[in-house]
């Protein structure tokens, strides 16, 4: 994918190399006592450019890390974060496990100790290379992460920002969490402020009673498909968990299914829906939106030509592979790409390091400021409605929403919100200002490297 992107550009040689490798991967190995034995883990951590640093990605726990993988999804961060404007160069992280095999004591134990290998050689560091929650990990890894860290630099003011995706009372930021999923949600309203994006997908209309199958239930499966239905008006037909696959024309209830696999360990039994054993064939059905949120690689060349979807958003790393992307290309598929489309979670985590690295909470200063100007024209209005004998009126909820100085969730979502429209806009500019340029992927990759590649060139490379 990057390949076919560089062949349209004109970058020199040496520059396209520098920018396509990866600078340097480390693995490690150690032993950690449990259970009354010795057992040992393989991890690794990727650093794939440093053009600005720190460098930027998630850790995952998974049996399938390889030093491949982290070193492919190390690149993709580098790209992600040039096109989101997140001033961050690319790195990625993973340890070869299975989290469910283990207890949450004996994992924290396990992730104390990766992160102390890791921290050790400034794989850790507020100003060198932070983590953040990828698959299989969540906020509270990263509150081990970054108690290890504070307990090996116990005089860094900054010890705080050498993690993100922390719980809100271990300086986490509101609505990092829900934020991947959260940036899924604003970038199809983007597309969907597109008619000539929307054309070649052969759609029409708003997202209200968009027919949406997703995979993965997980954080940001959850989230996308939570807000997609209740404040969009999306109708999930399906959702395909581990398990098996739930399918209903008339729509699931997304809560409710989350809750029922938090019981129940997975989808199978749920009732009013058709269960499917191979979930995976439900990502063949027919519907509006596809959004595969699990895994990489689960739309390859075996399904892609049954694939039916006329919109693909890719929220998972990875999900469609170089020969299925080439396949639903010719088909008319619109791919909205991994690059952007998942790239909420690196916003919000931007925004927290910079809420760790300024020691003040979003907001704090300006809200009652901006809470008492607004009283001003409050005041002034009611004097008008006075003098005018109430013949005028402020609509009955004016007063209170106008009234309320923003808090920090509500300014995180804006933040998100004005990058994720930005991003897309420049993706979708970059689509249709070329001939060559066929997909919105290119652009996303177009869009990105450019930058990458100003970057280097800033250095005199
Ligand atoms: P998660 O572990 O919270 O959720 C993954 C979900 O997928 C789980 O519910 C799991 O049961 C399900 N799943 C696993 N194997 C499956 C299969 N074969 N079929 C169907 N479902 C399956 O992980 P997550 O954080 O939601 O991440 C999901 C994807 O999004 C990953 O590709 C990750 O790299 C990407 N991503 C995550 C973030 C983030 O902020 N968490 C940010 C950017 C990208």
């Amino acid at each position: 994918m990057f390949n076919r992107a560089v062949a349209l550009m004109d970058l020199s040689p040496g520059l396209e190399e520098k920018i396509r490798v990866c600078n340097a991967t480390y693995t490690v190995r150690f032993g950690v006592r449990l259970r009354g034995s010795l057992h040992t883990f393989t991890g690794y951590r990727s650093v794939h450019s440093e053009h600005m640093e720190p460098v930027k990605g998630g850790i995952r726990y998974a049996m399938g890390v390889n030093q491949d993988e982290v070193e492919a999804l190390a690149a993709l961060m580098t790209y992600k974060c040039a096109l989101v404007e997140a001033p961050f160069g690319g790195s990625k992280g993973g340890l070869r496990i299975d989290p469910r095999e283990w207890d949450e004591h004996e994992l924290e134990q396990i992730t104390r100790r990766f992160a102390y290998e890791l921290a050790k050689r400034d794989l850790i560091h507020p100003s060198q290379n932070v983590p953040a929650p990828d698959m299989g990990t969540g906020e509270r890894e990263m509150a081990w992460i970054a108690d290890q860290y504070r307990r090996m630099n116990t005089t860094d003011i900054n010890a705080a920002a050498c993690v993100t995706g922390k719980p809100t009372n271990a300086g986490g930021i509101q609505g990092r969490t829900e934020a991947t999923g959260r940036g899924v949600q604003y970038a199809l309203r983007e597309f969907f402020r597109h008619p000539e994006d929307m054309k070649a997908a052969g759609l029409t209309g708003t997202l209200d009673g968009k027919r949406v199958i997703v995979q993965g239930l997980g954080n940001v499966g959850y989230h996308a498909a939570k807000f997609l239905s209740e404040e969009d008006g999306c109708k999930i037909i399906g959702i395909i968990e581990r398990d098996g696959g739930l399918f209903s024309e008339d729509g699931i209830d997304v809560e409710a299914v989350h809750k029922w696999i938090a019981a129940h360990g997975g989808v199978k039994g749920y009732p009013s829906t058709t269960y499917q054993e191979n979930g995976a064939t439900l990502l063949e059905a027919a519907c509006d939106i596809l959004i595969p949120a699990a895994l990489e690689g689960v739309i390859h060349m075996d399904n892609a030509a049954k694939v039916k979807a006329p919109l693909i958003i890719e929220a998972a790393n990875g999900p469609v592979t170089a020969g299925a992307d080439e396949i639903l290309r010719k088909k008319g598929c619109v791919i909205i790409p991994d690059m952007y489309a998942n790239a909420g979670g690196v916003t919000v985590s931007y925004f927290e390091w910079v809420k760790n690295l300024s020691h003040i909470r979003f907001g704090r200063m300006q809200r009652r400021a901006e809470e008492a100007r607004n009283e001003l024209i409050i005041a002034e209005l009611e004097r008008l409605d006075d003098m005018l004998e109430h013949r005028w009126s402020m609509t009955p909820d004016f007063k209170a929403k106008y009234l309320r100085g923003s808090d920090e969730l509500e300014l995180v979502r804006s933040g998100l919100d004005d990058t994720m429209r930005k991003a897309y806009q420049d993706m979708s500019a970059m689509w249709h200002s070329r001939d060559d340029c066929e997909d919105l992927r290119t652009a996303a990759y177009l869009v990105a490297i450019d930058k990458v590649a100003a970057s280097y060139r800033a250095k005199g490379l």
